[in-house]
């Protein structure tokens, strides 16, 4: 059973798309996060059915990064974290982090991450300084 790797789930919806962002990351598509979540969904059955003996992935440590993961609805985020646990057994996974930004979190948000495993919160600021930014 293969368990050194890592698994990275990469949610690319942003509020709006920074200047200096090179990220894979869009603002204004949130019509097609529905689609991007089953497509996620999709992905992470035909990987565990290929790797996992068990028919479940059996990473060390999980990262779900953007992107802003934190711009899915609560909604959105309890159907990726049922996806996850459908394909993926967390009892040896070590790090579970999740990007956030601080403005579309919310109690009910970090309780569901909580609950749902997430031990590690990651949140990214390139610069305070406009012209580093540029
Ligand atoms: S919030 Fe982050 S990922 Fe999204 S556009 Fe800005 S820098 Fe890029």
């Amino acid at each position: 059973m293969q368990t050194d790797f890592g698994l990275y789930i990469h949610i690319p919806f942003c509020r709006q798309k920074c200047f200096y962002c090179d990220f894979p990351s869009f603002a204004g598509r949130e019509r097609y996060i529905a689609a991007y979540l089953n497509a996620l969904s999709r992905e992470m059955e035909l990987l565990a059915d290929r790797c996992g003996e068990t028919g479940k992935l059996h990473p060390r440590t999980v990262y779900i990064g953007g992107g802003t993961p934190s711009h899915l609805s609560l909604e959105q985020m309890e159907i990726l974290f049922q996806s996850i646990q459908a394909n993926t057994s967390l009892s040896d996974v070590a790090e579970f982090t999740m990007e956030a930004n601080p403005c579309s979190l919310n109690e009910e948000k970090l309780y569901l991450m909580k609950k749902s495993g997430v031990n590690r919160l990651s949140i990214g600021v390139q610069s305070f300084d406009d012209t580093c930014l540029k």
